[in-house]
């Protein structure tokens, strides 16, 4: 076991929720936690405010959709801290399959108490139950692979720019179909890390923070980022002899049947 000191990582925490479940783990994670932005300016002014608040995050651009952004994150990890221990993936998941991004494994080199959270959204229960028969079951498959999860989305949006979506089975919503990729994606994911690390004990999950005022949101929703944080940060946060949630879609810190 390593004596490395831990870190916990916030994608898209400038604002809204991101910003939330950073300044939460600010308070509560006994590590380090990096607040990233794929805007170094807007990245740095929630830096600053957190300090006046008396929290001391520490900052690192990220923009999601960006490899070489990645890799220098991956490179300032290994640095600094040898790893990684908490990912909270706010801002959504990309994929490269043509550009190669960093291995993921590497970000959760030696890891105690490794946790990723994908914030995912409840709206992609509805979505996939409107997607066909022949969607839903490879969506539910328990073997579905990364790159079959790649391909549907990738068909979904050459579907789309046809405008034959619909025809071909999917529901009517873009961002409904990303949120059951990121779910799928989860559930891809933590299967592996169980056949392929058990020892590790990662625990990753997706979760849905529920409706939030954000600028994403709207001012209606019904509730604060500080309480749509809360889902995020307790999957972030699960104690080290916890066994799980895993691989689970979590909802007010509970799990939702798939
Ligand atoms: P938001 O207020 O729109 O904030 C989005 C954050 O993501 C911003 O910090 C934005 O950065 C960042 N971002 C966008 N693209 C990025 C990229 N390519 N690389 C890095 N960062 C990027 O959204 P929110 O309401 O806080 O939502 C946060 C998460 O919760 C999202 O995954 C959303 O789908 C999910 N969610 C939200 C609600 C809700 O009611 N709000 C409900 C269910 C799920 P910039 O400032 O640079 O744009």
């Amino acid at each position: 076991m390593s004596s490395r000191n831990q870190v916990a990582l916030v994608t898209g925490g400038n604002r809204g929720i991101g910003f939330a479940i950073t300044r939460d783990l600010c308070r509560k994670f006994s590590g380090d936690v990096v607040l990233t932005a794929r805007d170094e300016a807007r990245g740095q002014a929630a830096v600053q405010q957190l300090q006046a608040e008396g929290l001391s995050p520490r900052f690192h651009q990220l923009d999601i959709d960006d490899p070489q952004s990645i890799r220098a994150l991956r490179d300032f990890l290994l640095e600094e801290y040898g790893g990684l221990d908490v990912l909270v993936n706010n801002a959504g998941i990309s994929t490269w399959p043509k550009n190669k991004p960093p291995r993921r494994d590497d970000f959760f080199k030696d890891t105690q108490q490794g946790r990723v959270v994908n914030v995912s959204s409840q709206i992609m229960r509805d979505a996939l139950k409107k997607c066909s028969p022949e969607l839903q079951k490879k969506f539910r498959s328990e073997t579905i692979t990364e790159e079959e999860l790649v391909g549907l989305m990738n068909k979904f949006v050459e579907d789309l720019k046809k405008g034959v979506h619909e025809k071909e089975g999917w529901p009517d919503s873009a961002y409904a179909v990303t949120k059951i990729g990121v779910t799928v994606l989860s559930r891809i994911h933590a299967r592996k890390l169980s056949e392929q690390r058990r020892g590790d004990k990662i625990l990753l999950n997706a979760c849905c923070p529920g409706g939030v005022r954000t600028d994403m949101g709207g001012p209606k929703a019904t509730k604060s980022p500080e309480e749509g944080a809360e889902t995020p940060v307790y999957l972030a946060l699960l104690p080290p002899d916890a066994e799980g949630p895993h691989g689970q879609f979590v909802q007010e810190k509970r799990v939702e049947p798939w």
